[in-house]
Order: structure tokens, then C-alpha cells, then sequence
């Protein structure tokens, strides 16, 4: 740095220019490269659930520098030409990530693509403009359609650590809500008075946790029914009769009036029921069915509630999905075969059988594996290739 005290003052300009020229062109080699490991799919191999975790985890972007790095990316990949406008300056890694974020949120709403033109206007329209001038630009446009306009002021959260009191950190939540979420917290509020606990809105938020925890979480379910279960033995041991019928079902004896049916468990699972003729290669089931929510009932009602379902081939019973999701820890379990390194996702679980269901796959607990969006997806183009799972990749 000491030689840069004897440059004239016009070639530490010129020098600063050629920098920030090469750093331009540094931004464009590494959006093209986090690209590649994208088609790739590089990350999910390495361990990671998204390209996003793959910047902060491995590569030691913080959150901010990561989003911007992959919304860029995917903005390229759409417009190519975006690329020379962020290599000349007119366009900044800021500038291509808050119209990307934008458009993400619009396609979002719509639920399809925003058309090429107009993408291609928003991004003329933001050119030579500061990070500032576009959130304003932005901004208004949004305000043009009160549906975009509501969704993102909704979007707005933020949750920072504000202290530690008796050990225990502090948060402050800020968020905004509608009009209609709130007359529904209001209500509750109403309905749960009796507790006491709810009169504030931390008390509400901390009885609403514990309310749907109770019904979603699978190792309170899972804890609940051993509790049950003990219970019963405890009763039957004892000479109690008639309780048999009211304990936790086994994976045959699901009835549709169990408290299965009540559970809201987010997993989902993936399955290929396509039929594997001998010699071709197994049929994939129409895009679209890649997920199927514990939500959904069996595909068989029964008439009787003590007559054992008929479970569907893709359908795994709940008791077998919770056993999987405690046998996996609540985690996605992929690992990298190279490095070790477990992925260890907690949101958008998935099912996933070893040997898919068109393989002759059966729903036994050795057989499945929890895994995240991300992995079950890697599993199922490692199986079926990239040809075959193009439709689901689409989507
Ligand atoms: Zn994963």
C-alpha cells in the first residue's frame, strides 16, 4: 500500500477504474460458476439443500451477499444480455437483485412467468439508477397493483437479538399484518381468555406455537402415543378390557376416525408408482404429484371404523412416516459420500424410498429415508435422470 503514496493523483483514478473494471468481471465469472454448480446441482450433491446454504455455508457469503449473488444469477439466466449491462456499470449487483426479487414476488402472486418484455423493461427502466432509485421505482410499481402491493408489504419481517435476560436471549419481531390476520388474533385472543395467558400478544403467539406443535410436531405425536400406549398396556396387564380398540393403530389397522387423520404433519413424500415392465425403464406419475401432504386422507374410506384401510401403493401410514422422521432425528440425512458432511435441513421434508416404488420399493421403514425438497429431488434424477424428471424440474 506504500507505493500507492507515490502515485500522481490521475493514475490512482485510472488504477481504481481498472479495479473496479476486473471486480465487474470477477461478479460475472462467479455468477456464471455458481450457475454451473447450479445445473449441476453441485450443492445438493455436496451436502447442501439449496445454493443458497451452498454460498453461506460453504462459500462464506453472509445472508444478504448470498441472496443478491443467487437472484443475479437467475436473472441471467433468463436475460444473458444482463451480464455486459452489470460488466459496464449501467446495471449493479444491487440493482439486478432488487428487480429480480421483485419479479420473483409478482410470478409469485400470479403464479406464472412474467413475460420477456416486460422484464426486459424493468430492467432498462433501472439502469443507471442507484440501489435507492430503484426500491423507489419499484416501489411504485408495486403500488400499481394493490394485490403486489399488500403481498410485499406483508413480506416485510425482521427478527434481531435485542439482549439476554436470566440467560435466555431476546428478540424483537417486527412484522406487518393485514387487517383480517389480525381480526383472527383478535379472536382467538377472545376464545382464549380463560387461560389468562393470551391478553398479550407474546402470550398469544407462545399458546399458538404450543396449540399447533401439539398437532403438527411428529415427536409430540410420537411421545403422545407411547404415553398412550403404556398406559393401555399398563390397563390390559391389569385385566381393563375394551381399550385395545382406542390405542394407537398399528401401520395395517388405520382407521379414517383415528386422531391420524387429525394430524397436520408437513412431510411429504415422493413416490414413482409408475409400472416397471421387465426390460424398459419405470413411467414417471404427471408432474405436479412429486409431493402428496400427510393432509390428504387414504384413497380408501372404509365403511366400518374398525375395517383396516387399503392403503394405495404410494400411500406410507403415519405411524411409519413419524418412526421415519424420529429415525432421521426430524432431518434431512443425505451425506455427502465424499466429505461426510450431512445436510441436516429441518424444513420442506420429504419421504423418500431407497428403492423407488417403481423399482418394487415397499413402504418399510428400511426402505424410506427423510430428506429435503432438494435431495429427494437429487435422489429421484440420480434414478430416473434429467431427461425423464425434466417435467418436475420445470415446475
Ligand atoms: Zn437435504
Amino acid at each position: 500500500m506504500n507505493s500507492l503514496k507515490n502515485l500522481s493523483d490521475q493514475k490512482l483514478v485510472e488504477n481504481l477504474h481498472g479495479l473496479i473494471t476486473e471486480e465487474r468481471q470477477v461478479l460475472i465469472q462467479i455468477l456464471g460458476h455458481l450457475a454451473e454448480i447450479c445445473r449441476r446441482r453441485l450443492h445438493s450433491k455436496l451436502g447442501y439443500s439449496s445454493l443458497f446454504t451452498f454460498c453461506v455455508k460453504e462459500l462464506g457469503y453472509t445472508e444478504s451477499q448470498a441472496q443478491r449473488r443467487v437472484l443475479a444469477m437467475r436473472a441471467i439466466q433468463v436475460m444473458p444480455e444482463l451480464e455486459t449491462k452489470l460488466s459496464t456499470g449501467k446495471l449493479t449487483l444491487a440493482t439486478v437483485s432488487l428487480v429480480q426479487s421483485h419479479l420473483n414476488e409478482r410470478e409469485k402472486i400470479q403464479d406464472s412467468k412474467v413475460n420477456l418484455s416486460d422484464r426486459t423493461k424493468l430492467f432498462a427502466d433501472v439502469e443507471n439508477k442507484s440501489k435507492r432509485e430503484v426500491e423507489g421505482y419499484l416501489a411504485t410499481q408495486a403500488a400499481a397493483n394493490p394485490i403486489l402491493a399488500r403481498h410485499l408489504t406483508q413480506q416485510k419481517e425482521s427478527i434481531r437479538q435485542i439482549g439476554v435476560i436470566d440467560g435466555e436471549a431476546l428478540f424483537e419481531l417486527k412484522i406487518n399484518i393485514s387487517k383480517r390476520l389480525l381480526d383472527k388474533l383478535r379472536r382467538i385472543q377472545d376464545l382464549s381468555s380463560h387461560t389468562g395467558k393470551t391478553e398479550k400478544l407474546t402470550g398469544l403467539l407462545d399458546y399458538l406455537t404450543e396449540v399447533v406443535l401439539e398437532k403438527i410436531d411428529p415427536a409430540r405425536i410420537s411421545q403422545r402415543i407411547s404415553v398412550k400406549n403404556l398406559k393401555r398396556n399398563k390397563q390390559c396387564e391389569q385385566g381393563t378390557q375394551g381399550l385395545a380398540q382406542k390405542s394407537e393403530p398399528s401401520a395395517e389397522q388405520i382407521t379414517a376416525h383415528g386422531a391420524e387423520q387429525k394430524s397436520a404433519l408437513e412431510i411429504s413424500l415422493r413416490t414413482f408408482p409408475g409400472k416397471l415392465s421387465e426390460g424398459k425403464t419405470p413411467t414417471l406419475p404427471p408432474p405436479l404429484k412429486l409431493r402428496q401432504s400427510l393432509l390428504q386422507k387414504p384413497p380408501h374410506s372404509p365403511k366400518s371404523p374398525t375395517q383396516p384401510l387399503q392403503f394405495g401403493r404410494r400411500h406410507i401410514p403415519k405411524p411409519i412416516q413419524r418412526e421415519v422422521f424420529q429415525k432421521s432425528e426430524g432431518c434431512c440425512g443425505y451425506t455427502d459420500p465424499n466429505s461426510g458432511k450431512r445436510c441436516g435441513e429441518t424444513r420442506y421434508l420429504e419421504i423418500d424410498h431407497k428403492t423407488p416404488v417403481a423399482f418394487g420399493g415397499d413402504h418399510s421403514i428400511d426402505n424410506l429415508q427423510l430428506r429435503c425438497r432438494s435431495h429427494n429431488l437429487l435422489a429421484a434424477i440420480q434414478v430416473f435422470g434429467p431427461e425423464k424428471m425434466g417435467n418436475y424440474l420445470r415446475k
